[in-house]
């Protein structure tokens, strides 16, 4: 099932109009949140690799700065065909207002280098991880700018990006990256932290609508390290998982899938969902998972996947973002008249970058803390910005993302004037 991608659309531009109608509802003037429109810093690095072959490839990496107003810049690390400058320039954008939205002391970076990693040996992978991670060494570090997991990259990886950051200053520097193995001072709870916090997203939504959650029907597409955490545990709390996707294949039944068996089979290297086969189960396309009757849609994979076409002909109630830039603006409108609730990527999938900081905190401090206090330290973040949000969404009559935003940018422009314009 192919992801489409639509080269005429620009992410970075999609955050710049949504950043303009939240100022224009703030009243804010263009001088309180200009410097916002732009990164601070934009690095772009070229990364020869020595391949298995004994060939030379040069691949084109990025790591973009948006905000350091509110504290060191943070963000993940993504590997695929699709990195590009504004897409990185998003990304880290997203970041500023999700770690401002959730109110902790972070601003908003974004790292990527365009390649496929499916059709790279470990070798080959590891030796592009700590070119990358050389090559950007100037820019980032546990004060300045942190990196973390995102698309096509996981705990391994992070691993050696510390590594490889560590040998470069001469000493061990865990809190330069998170979302590291726990063995390497990884936080508990940080693996299956996005997908919690898309769980306790809708936990709070459904308490707030006064509506029961169990028995709510829910279509996620990406069934990737959020994805399969949120199934899981929305599972856990009675909803019926009726449809998954990965890039492969979607697949669906009505009586609910089996999640942990699902789970099991996509964890066992190599295994698609295009070749997963149980009685009862369907394989459906991508566009057929998206506008598939659903209470709750979550995608969960790239941006522009609800584009306006998807916007017009799906019929799920709800849509709770688990990706960074699911839902193109001119989609959002449609969305909006036909009434479908959606809640923002900076909202909902803020339960990774909150686990990060509860990481960074902890190598900081060197010292671990329980399971326990992770999850209900990101619960109380999770339902404190979900009701600040709530909140604007009805007193200004403006869609949840709108009202994030404003909370966002708010809180960052505020940030920026107290500080004033050096010199
Ligand atoms: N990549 C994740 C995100 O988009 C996590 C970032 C982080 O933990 O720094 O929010």
């Amino acid at each position: 099932m192919s992801v489409e991608t639509d080269k005429s659309y620009n992410p970075y531009q999609e955050v710049l109009k949504i950043l303009d109608l939240a100022a224009e509802k703030l009243k804010l003037s263009k001088n309180d949140y200009e410097a916002l429109r732009y990164s601070e810093r934009e690095l772009r690095v070229s990364i020869p690799v020595e391949m298995d072959d004994g060939s030379i490839k040069v691949f084109t990496g990025y790591r973009v700065q948006h905000s350091s107003s509110r504290g060191p810049c943070k963000g993940g690390v993504r590997f695929s065909p699709e990195v590009d400058l504004d897409e990185v320039r998003a990304l880290a954008a997203w970041m500023t207002l999700k770690c401002a939205l959730v109110n902790i002391p972070f601003g908003g970076a974004k790292g990527g280098v365009h390649c496929n990693p499916a059709v790279l040996s470990e070798r080959e992978l590891r030796s592009l991880t700590r070119r990358y991670t050389a090559m950007i060494s100037p820019i980032i570090g546990p004060e300045i700018d942190i990196p973390a997991p995102d698309v096509n990259t996981d705990a391994k990886i992070m691993s050696w990006i510390m590594d490889t950051y560590s040998m470069i200053k001469g000493y061990n520097n865990p809190a330069v990256v998170t979302g590291k193995p726990l063995l390497l001072e990884g936080c508990l709870g940080r693996g299956e932290a996005t997908g919690r916090g898309v769980m306790l997203t809708i936990v709070n939504l459904y308490k707030k609508l006064g509506q029961p959650l169990a028995g709510q029907t829910v279509a996620i597409q990406g069934f990737g390290k959020v994805g399969n955490a949120a199934a899981r545990l929305l599972q856990e709390k009675g909803c019926k998982i009726t449809a998954v996707s990965d890039a492969s294949s979607g697949i669906y039944q009505e009586q609910g899938l089996d999640v942990d068996q699902l789970i099991k089979y996509v964890n066992a290297k190599g295994n698609l969902l295009k070749d997963y086969q149980e009685e009862g189960v369907k394989h459906i396309n991508n566009q057929e998972l998206l506008t598939m009757k659903a209470d709750i849609l979550i995608p969960a994979a790239i941006e522009n996947q609800i584009t306006e076409d998807i916007a017009r002909k799906t019929q799920a109630r709800i849509i709770v973002e688990g990706a960074n830039g699911p839902t193109t603006s001119a989609a959002d409108m449609i969305l909006e008249e036909k009434g479908i609730l959606a809640i923002p990527d900076i909202l909902a999938n803020a339960g990774g970058v909150v686990v990060s900081y509860f990481e960074w905190v902890q190598n900081k401090e060197s010292f671990k803390w329980q399971e326990a206090e992770v999850k209900e330290k990101l619960a109380v973040i999770m339902e404190e910005a979900f009701a600040e949000v709530w909140k604007v969404y009805q007193d200004y009559q403006v869609s949840p993302r709108i009202a994030a935003y404003m909370i966002a940018l708010q809180r960052t422009a505020e940030t920026k004037k107290l500080r004033g314009v050096f010199p």
